[in-house]
């Protein structure tokens, strides 16, 4: 069996990291998408078990006791996500490569953890005010309230200051280029060049 690798996207909410990990998915059969566990709840066009394990905050807790998670944040006030440890080794022993789509402590603490089969890119966006659009944009479709968009923000703010910790920063000025430059990137990380 070849040796598993983990790709982890971080970077602020609205950066573009879902587009961009849909995208490699799509073009890296190789890869897979691990599967958060959240306590926030569903989105209209989301499914549980592929998006994500929607849980209760007690099953989360039980979770958390029973060291399930490789890792796992209270990313936003009340709102828990993390990686189960289950669901990196069914990935890994699938013969497949990992994508995990992160906050940025949950990113840098998975590259901390596997420091030599991980490539870890942060999807930078350098102006707050795209980024506030993205998320209004957004949450006209999803029924986000301003108050969430708010915190967001807020989290971006801060979350940028941790880029450097990554193994590459992608700016996403165009998505386009953006998609181009991961693919590219990633392509040399599993294929070992
Ligand atoms: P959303 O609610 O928009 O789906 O995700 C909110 C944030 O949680 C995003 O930054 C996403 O990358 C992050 N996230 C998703 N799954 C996990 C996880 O397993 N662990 C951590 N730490 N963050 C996660």
């Amino acid at each position: 069996m070849k040796k598993g690798k983990m790709i982890i996207l971080s970077g602020p909410s609205g950066s573009g990291k879902t587009t961009i990990s849909h995208c490699l998915l799509s073009k890296f059969t190789e890869l897979k998408f691990s599967v958060s566990c959240t306590t926030r709840s569903i989105r209209n066009n989301e499914i549980h078990g592929k998006d994500y394990y929607f849980l209760s905050v007690n099953s989360f807790v039980s979770k958390i006791k029973k060291h399930q998670f490789a890792e796992w944040e209270e990313v936003y006030p009340k709102l828990f996500y993390g990686t189960l440890k289950d669901e990196i080794f069914k990935i890994w022993k699938s013969n497949k490569h990992i994508l995990v789509d992160i906050d940025v402590k949950g990113g840098i603490n998975l590259k901390q953890q596997y420091p030599n089969n991980s490539l870890s890119i942060f999807i930078m966006v350098n102006s707050i005010k795209i980024l506030k659009k993205r998320l209004f944009t957004r949450s006209f479709f999803e029924k986000n309230n301003k108050t969430n968009i708010n915190v967001r923000l807020n989290k971006a703010r801060k979350e940028n200051s941790y880029a450097k910790l990554f193994d590459f920063i992608l700016f996403n000025i165009d998505l386009y280029q953006t998609k181009k430059e991961a693919i590219h990137i990633v392509s040399n990380f599993i294929h070992g060049k």
